[in-house]
């Protein structure tokens, strides 16, 4: 090394700017990329990830040096490739991207156990009977205190009197967790023809190995996760280091999923969500990165897991807008899976019975693989779809079901099954008026109604969380008593339901009811064992359960997703509507559903009605065509908010008079963001459609370059927006 060369490496700090930070590697300290390092950054040290180290000649430049490597784990080469990645694809701080990937890291680890052990041969200064009992019932061995007192049959006062004599001491033994290897022969299942050649197929691309994106597209019930199980177990077959990731929207369909893969394989997979709690992710994460662990089942953020040898995704229900994070780093997790996919030279397959229309794209051009399965697994086949005109005869006033759909459950009850309604809208009623003046309930600061939730006797802000008690005065008129719940939710619905068959035993399943694993393996436990005739859900049971006494489906209003302005109205409404209806008949027993309408002419409505998938993608796909929208162009939100109205006036001015030349190419707004008031804080929002050949991405940031934000206006950018 010449006299004037230097050591450089490049790391990633956890702070909004673009870049990495350069420091000098001290003489002697030998760092690598995705080495964990501290780093001064003024009076501070910080944790940062190291993008790079290289070396140049003396430039006059005075970096800071490196402070120390810390004896943390090493991220993959491949993990800080898929972080870098993803912070260019969604205009985001590398650094705070690099942070995610920590996550598990930054958790303490469970606490060591504490076990008691014999010293030496020392000897009881008093031999009693209970004290012998103890040194026999321990031999040479090391156990927790409590569970030798009670092996001994003496109380826990005699193993703590030779403690005090040093006839036995105390150690701590660090928790390693150990995550037993699968069993892919442990509980195989005899494949149909259609999971065979699709198994067949996922295997073969992971054992030959390189990125393979596959569609596993088959109705609710066709047997996809049979299918894909295979697949992994394939994986494992050929290559018993293989890691594989299934990633899931919901934690409530999480267990049921767990369960499916524990009994396959025999060991439990490793899991990752925000339900974790954080000694145990800390285990998962060291796990996965000294490669311990084969599968992992987890939320969104498991993709930024520090995988050692990962070869095969799965993304279950693909089509799921809860993969779209909003909050924090702005990202899909659909699209991240696929782009980790090939970083890692690995298999992803994106399974729904509903595809997005992004990914339906993708395979009609050849770009993914196309694995169909044909009809429902064994005897079961989908149910009948009826649309229920309201018009002739609409539900009386302050009811919701019409006389068809209350026959329809009266005689599924009578026949010993179940039925379920849905209303995608959780509490009691979506909106609170007051009868005197008109005036809505609204969150304080906020653009949104506030919500009746009788079980809590609250109103609250789906949006900001914000609740009170139900005022008995009109904050706009002050009449007394005037206020009203206007429309239903699920705690209507049932309540309806209850006054019509006081006899039938009634639930909700919704995210009020069942807020974490446990209790949404109770309620989805008493629907299948038949202790509930009626469940009243919302789209957090539409999906991934099979309940096989399930054979009417009501959905209470069809026409609701399908108001809004939204790009996505007609897709969303067509994909939830076929997974709520496809609860139905899931066994040997017909199933039936049910959708109430006023508009029963409507496109995606007749789609269901007719099963016809094909005929609402090639209308849909013709709309979209036509407005160069997704997936035929590609589109950017940009997002403003502020509590100073002022402030994002005039940085959004600022941005519209910063608009770099582009072809293909145009910017919408600066408008009010749909939701115009939030908190508090007023949002404007500009919106970016491209031709999809443009770089769009591009051209955001040479945009934003152009344009100084204001610490006071928070700028959120969203590539691929999922909501529109
Ligand atoms: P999907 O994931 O497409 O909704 P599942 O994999 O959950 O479908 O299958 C639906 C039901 O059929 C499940 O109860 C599953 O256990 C059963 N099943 C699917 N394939 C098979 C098979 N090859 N052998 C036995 N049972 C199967």
């Amino acid at each position: 090394m010449g006299e004037d060369q230097v050591k450089v490496a490049s790391v990633l700090i956890p702070l909004p700017v673009p870049e990495a930070f350069d420091y000098e590697v001290p003489e002697g300290l030998e760092v690598a990329r995705g080495d964990q390092v501290a780093v001064p950054l003024g009076p501070r040290l910080m944790r940062g990830v190291v993008s790079e180290a290289r070396e140049t000649t003396g430039s006059n430049r005075r970096l800071k040096a490196i402070d120390h490597v810390l004896d943390d784990p090493r991220l993959p080469e491949r993990t800080v490739d898929f972080v870098e990645w993803a912070a260019r694809w969604t205009l985001s701080a590398p650094g705070e991207m690099a942070s995610a990937a920590l996550k598990g890291l930054r958790a303490p680890r469970p606490k060591p156990e504490r076990r008691v052990r014999r010293v030496g041969d020392r000897q009881p200064s008093r031999p009693t009977a209970a004290r012998t009992a103890v040194l026999e019932a321990l031999g040479e061995r090391s156990m927790p205190g409590p569970d030798l007192a009670r092996a001994a049959g003496v109380s826990s006062g005699v193993v703590k009197g030779l403690l005090d004599e040093g006839v036995l001491e105390t150690i701590e033994i660090e928790a390693i967790a150990a995550f037993d290897a699968p069993d892919p022969d442990h509980a195989p299942a005899t494949l149909n023809a259609d999971q065979a050649a699709a198994a067949d197929a996922i295997g073969e691309a992971v054992s030959t190995g390189g990125f393979k994106p596959f569609l596993l597209d088959g109705v609710t019930g066709s047997g996809k996760t049979e299918a894909y199980l295979e697949a992994a177990a394939r994986a494992l077959k050929a290559d018993p280091s293989a890691q594989i990731l299934i990633l899931l929207p919901e934690i409530a369909l999480t267990q049921a999923v767990i369960e499916r893969i524990t009994a396959r394989f025999g060991v439990a997979p490793a899991e990752w969500h925000s339900g974790v709690a954080p000694p145990r992710r800390r285990q998962v994460w060291e796990a996965v990165q000294a490669g311990r662990c084969n599968i992992v089942v987890g939320a969104r953020s498991a993709l930024f897991l520090p995988y050692a040898s990962l070869r095969l995704i799965i993304v279950d229900e693909e089509h799921d807008g809860s993969f779209k994070q909003e909050e924090g780093l702005v990202y899909h997790g659909r699209d991240l899976a696929v782009a980790r996919a090939r970083i890692e030279e690995a298999t992803v397959v994106l399974a729904s019975a509903t595809p997005s229309l992004e990914t339906l794209w993708n395979a009609h051009q050849g770009r993914y693989g196309w694995l169909k399965l044909g009809a429902r697994h064994g005897a079961a086949v989908l149910p009948r779809v009826d649309l229920l005109d309201l018009r002739p005869n609409p539900p009386d006033p302050q009811t919701w079901l019409s006389q068809p759909l209350r026959e329809a459950i009266g005689e599924t009850l009578l026949k010993g099954e179940q039925a379920l309604l849905f209303l995608n809208r959780r509490g009691y009623a979506p909106v609170v008026l007051c009868r005197a003046c008109g005036h809505r309930l609204t969150a304080p600061d906020t653009d949104s109604w506030l919500v009746e939730h009788r079980y809590t006797g609250r109103l609250v802000c789906h949006l900001t969380g914000f609740s009170m008690a139900k005022p008995r005065i009109c904050p706009s008129c002050g009449a007394e008593d005037s206020l009203v719940p206007v429309g239903p939710g699920v705690e209507r619905v049932e309540e309806e339901v209850r006054n019509l068959f006081p006899d039938a035993r009634t639930a909700v399943f919704s995210s009020d009811t069942v807020t974490d694993g446990k209790s949404a393996r109770a309620l989805i436990q008493s629907m299948a064992d038949g202790e509930i005739d009626i469940l009243v859900a919302t789209q957090a049971a539409a999906k991934g359960h099979n309940f096989p006494r399930l054979t009417l489906v009501g959905v209470v209003d069809a026409d609701l997703g399908l108001r809004g302005g939204d790009l996505r109205a007609a897709e969303r409404t067509f994909q939830l509507l076929t997974q709520a209806t496809g609860r139905a008949g899931r066994a040997d027993r017909p199933g039936r559903a049910l959708l109430q309408t006023w508009t029963p002419e409507h496109p995606v409505l007749q789609a269901l009605a007719a099963g016809d998938r094909d005929a609402f993608v090639e209308a849909e796909m013709a709309e979209r065509e036509a407005a160069s929208l997704p997936p035929y162009g590609r589109l950017a939100a940009l997002i403003l908010s502020s509590e100073n109205a002022m402030a994002v006036e005039k940085v959004a001015r600022e941005l519209a008079e910063a608009i770099p030349n582009a072809e293909r190419l145009e910017v919408y707004g600066p408008a009010d963001a749909p939701l115009a008031l939030v908190r508090g804080r007023r949002r404007k929002r500009l919106l970016v459609r491209a031709d999809r050949d443009v770089d769009l991405q591009g051209f955001l940031r040479v945009w934003l370059s152009r344009v100084k934000v204001p610490a006071s206006v928070r700028l959120n950018v969203d590539v691929d927006p999922y909501s529109f």
